[in-house]
């Protein structure tokens, strides 16, 4: 058996992290926890600490950072505990680290992400954000560092699973008609448009089949997470719109597809449970035991697939159209998104109005084009302040 791999956690205290974690823990002989970062829940992270007895213990919040101190002492634990954003690049780029966990939510988590690129190691990507947001910055990263990129996004990992493993070059070269990226249609698939006006935080967060951090559940009602997974694949398996076909499937068990050139079609089938992509990843090319049961076909008997609705789901549409543009375009469509998100879940925007202001921050924020990672950021941050207006202005002609 390998080595033991020494693993660093961005986004520790998340539902990502906390999966992670869990595979982690199955396996004391694999793996070992070297830094372990989150935004500001400090007790959180010094239970996990506690758990995982980490050489780093990161929090970006550092008005937290003596209460995180403190329970650390109390729990005598010996970590050396950094803070603020200087801290997150520090331990997203430790040398003696196997592998980074990217699994903070957000384009906060990109200069991280990134820097984790950098080192060359392997990386495990669940920050989607920054795939989309830095898509070029990020993939000329990954070239020149050597480093390994590896999707947990389940729908990605399926992907992955499914391309052949000795080829190279594009989709077309290596045999592939395209990609079926599938998605259960979120809490929301079946409610006409018109019962979406006073839809809560609560009921948008309420995913019929995973449980996932606040953003992204709302991400998924929307279906601006597909939207997202679209450039996503873009990138990761440099698939051309073209060749992306959504394919939404409620049951959540067939987590993708890839499309052969002879006709075939392979599969990646699973539960809902994102410990089965991770452990893929973490333990790649091996295969290791998840604490996933075995997928009981015959209780499940049915698989059901349909068109998805460009109508009532106009963010697929946004989604591609981004990535047709290019340059920061997808950049703009993110940063808006997590602006007009955070002002669902804060209940200052209504639901249906989330796709509105994403749409209208694309029209009126040029995009250009991304040759560095300030270049991205400046796109992100025009993008936020131009989402932040219309969100205002919507609320003020609403009153
Ligand atoms: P979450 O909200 O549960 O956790 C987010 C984590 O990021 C937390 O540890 C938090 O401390 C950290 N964080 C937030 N803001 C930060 C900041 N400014 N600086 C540093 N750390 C910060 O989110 P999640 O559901 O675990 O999702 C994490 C990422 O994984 C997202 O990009 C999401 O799209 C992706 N993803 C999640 C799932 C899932 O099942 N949860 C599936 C696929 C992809
Ligand atoms: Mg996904």
């Amino acid at each position: 058996m390998s080595a033991v791999q020494n693993i660093t956690i961005l986004g520790a205290t998340g539902s990502i992290g906390a999966s992670t974690l869990e595979v982690i823990g199955r396996h004391p002989d694999r793996f070992r926890v070297v830094a372990l970062a989150a935004h500001r829940r400090a007790d959180e992270l010094a239970e996990l600490c506690r758990r995982f007895r980490p050489d780093y213990a990161c929090l970006v919040d550092v008005s937290r950072i003596s209460q995180l101190r403190e329970r650390l002492a109390a729990y005598g634990v010996p970590a050396r505990v950094v803070g603020g954003e200087a801290g997150l690049l520090e331990v997203a780029s430790l040398p003696d680290v196997d592998c980074v966990v990217a699994a903070i939510v957000g384009a906060a988590g990109l200069s991280a992400t990134l820097a984790a690129a950098r080192t060359g190691k392997k990386l495990l990507l669940a920050n989607k954000e920054a795939l989309v947001s830095a898509g070029p910055v990020f993939m000329e990263t990954v070239r020149a560092s050597g480093a390994m990129l590896l999707p947990i996004d389940s729908e990605h990992n399926a992907i992955f699973q499914c391309l052949p493993p000795f080829a190279s070059g594009g989709l077309a070269a290596r045999g592939i008609r395209r990609i079926l990226l599938t998605g259960s249609g979120g809490p929301f698939r079946a409610r006409p448009r018109a019962e979406l006006h006073r839809v809560t935080p609560d009921e948008a967060c309420a995913h019929p089949n995973w449980v996932m951090g606040r953003k992204i559940s709302v991400d998924s009602a929307t279906m601006m997470n597909k939207a997202l997974e679209i450039v996503e694949a873009h990138w990761l398996f440099g698939a051309n719109p073209q060749q992306i076909q959504v394919v939404v499937h409620p049951q959540s068990v067939v987590h993708s597809m890839v499309e052969y050139a002879d006709g075939s079609v392979i599969a990646q089938l699973g539960h809902p449970d994102m410990r089965t992509p991770i452990a893929q990843a973490l333990a790649f090319p091996e295969r290791i035991e998840a604490g996933v049961s075995s997928l009981d076909l015959f209780r499940i008997r049915t698989l059901t697939f349909e068109q998805p609705d460009f109508e009532r789901f106009p963010a697929l549409r946004l989604g591609y159209e981004a990535l047709q543009n290019g340059g920061s375009a997808p950049a703009i469509l993110n940063a808006a998104n997590e602006v007009a998100v955070a002002a669902f879940l804060d209940r200052r925007l209504p639901f249906l109005r989330i796709t509105a202001v994403i749409e209208e921050t694309l029209a009126s924020v040029p995009a250009s084009a991304l040759a560095s990672l300030e270049d991205v950021l400046a796109a992100d941050a025009l993008a936020r302040i131009r989402a932040c207006q219309i969100v205002t202005s919507l609320n003020s002609n609403a009153a």
